[in-house]
């Protein structure tokens, strides 16, 4: 594989009259450019007619091997080309998954069920005693490193002041007003296009222990559809948080609102062993088999979670889906149709709330952090350009055509499914066909 450092050190000896800036980006170029053709760097330069034309002549044919579909269109493209890091040692561990060293919790719950339910699940670690969190956190650093070793440690805590949020949805998209309940934060799974590993600052995995707190805020919560697995898996920890009795039962109470469980899990015991609830529905986050073996690590399989969505719905539940990210890459149709003919084969139709489309997307800063943290990655590969809403993104005419696809396959199966779009513009929804009349309105 070319190595950035090896790279960086080439071109700055290939071209000494480059600047910094410029040099950096002719390095980031070559290394993405052999990426994606499979090819050394130098190979790639070599094929380069402008190499010695000057910086301006070889950016503009790099940019054309790099990203020739968005180039072909004749349209500005506006591609994110950061600085060239090393891994140096902070790749993501892919070899162990949950073995935490210690459980910390706050004062107040010594005696409570999610502890001793947590210390009986994972006996070899140590339980301590912490006042707060936030006094836990106070002068403590936290880098890549730090969420590399997150799942060390398990935080069991009172959450005071945040357990609903409005979906950071960014301006500029078609909102569809949805809530988040925040019982967690921080994920056990490593899947590679995770925006948490940039935004979060924990040191660990956090437990909210008050759930029954959030029971009384649910009256005050202006939308209309709230769920959770924003900042964490919703079930994942369900056997020793136990939430979805209590949210479950709250969400009972409250017949006006829909909650749905966003999850890739199979941890569905408690809910088959409740009474269903007509306004709660179990959601998968779901990828082509291909998608999930390279970058969704330690999640189930495919098969898995819809083997788990038949089973909740025989139990009497509602489901949903949702594709995101959708990954473009050589193949993927062929791909993602045979899941969407899947999902329909496992699941019945009619238990289907809804589906949800979202193509890759994240932050600028993220890209980074993905190839240190994930330095085989191939789902960079793609033609990421920076997007309306500054965040890395496929071009416009490229998300439509995937949610066109995506949306007439889904058609095939059931014409009546509601398909919706997640983070999207209303320009994309126009060019996918796609109108967003939210059924839960
Ligand atoms: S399941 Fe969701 S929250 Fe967990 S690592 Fe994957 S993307 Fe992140």
């Amino acid at each position: 594989m070319n190595s950035p450092e090896e790279i960086k050190r080439f071109v700055k000896e290939r071209f000494p009259a480059l600047g910094v800036n410029k040099s950096l980006q002719i390095a980031r170029l070559l290394y993405e450019t052999g990426r994606r053709e499979c090819r050394d760097y130098r190979d790639v330069l070599k094929s380069c007619s402008s190499e010695n034309k000057g910086f301006k002549e070889l950016k503009k044919e790099l940019l054309k091997k790099r990203f020739p579909r968005a180039c072909s269109l004749g349209k500005k493209i506006n591609p994110h080309l950061p600085a060239l890091e090393s891994p140096a040692g902070r790749e993501a561990d892919k070899s162990h998954w949950l073995e935490p060293e210690n459980i910390y919790y706050e004062k107040g719950l010594s005696s409570s069920q999610i502890l001793s339910r947590t210390a009986n699940r994972f006996p070899e670690a140590r339980t301590r005693k912490i006042d707060s969190l936030k006094d836990f956190m106070d002068n403590r650093s936290y880098d890549i490193n730090t969420y590399n070793r997150r799942r060390k440690s398990m935080f069991l805590i009172k959450e005071n002041y945040d357990f609903i949020k409005k979906c950071p949805c960014t301006s500029g998209c078609v909102c569809c007003g949805y809530s988040i309940l925040n019982a967690g934060f921080g994920c056990p799974y490593e899947c590679v296009y995770c925006y948490l590993q940039e935004y979060s600052n924990m040191p660990g995995i956090t437990l909210a222990a008050n759930i029954t707190d959030f029971a009384e805020k649910l009256s005050k919560l202006k939308g209309k559809r709230i769920g959770s697995g924003e900042f964490c898996d919703s079930l994942v920890f369900d056997d020793i948080t136990a939430h979805s009795e209590v949210i479950v039962e709250a969400a009972r109470k409250h017949p006006g609102l829909i909650f749905e469980f966003k999850t890739k899990s199979v941890n569905t015991d408690r809910l088959l062993n409740m009474k269903p609830a007509s306004n709660v529905v179990v959601g998968w986050s779901v990828n082509p088999q291909h998608v999930i073996d390279r970058s969704e690590f330690f999640t189930p399989a495919l098969n898995a979670r819809l083997e788990a969505a038949a089973e909740i719905c025989r139990a009497g539940w509602d489901t949903a889906f949702h594709f995101d990210p959708i990954i473009n890459y050589p193949g993927w149709e062929k791909d993602y149709r045979d899941a969407v003919e899947l999902i329909y084969d496992t699941v019945p139709p009619e238990r289907i709330r809804w589906i949800s489309l979202g193509t890759l997307r994240f932050p600028g800063g993220l890209k980074r952090t993905i190839e240190v943290r994930f330095p085989k990655t191939d789902i960079l590969n793609g033609e990421l350009l920076c997007g309306f809403d500054k965040k890395v993104r496929y071009e416009e005419d490229l998300r439509a055509d995937i949610y066109r696809k995506m949306s007439g396959w889904i058609g095939l199966k059931k014409a009546d499914t509601f398909v919706y779009l997640c983070m999207e513009n209303p320009r994309v929804w126009k060019k996918s066909g796609l109108k967003p009349r939210w059924r839960w309105e």
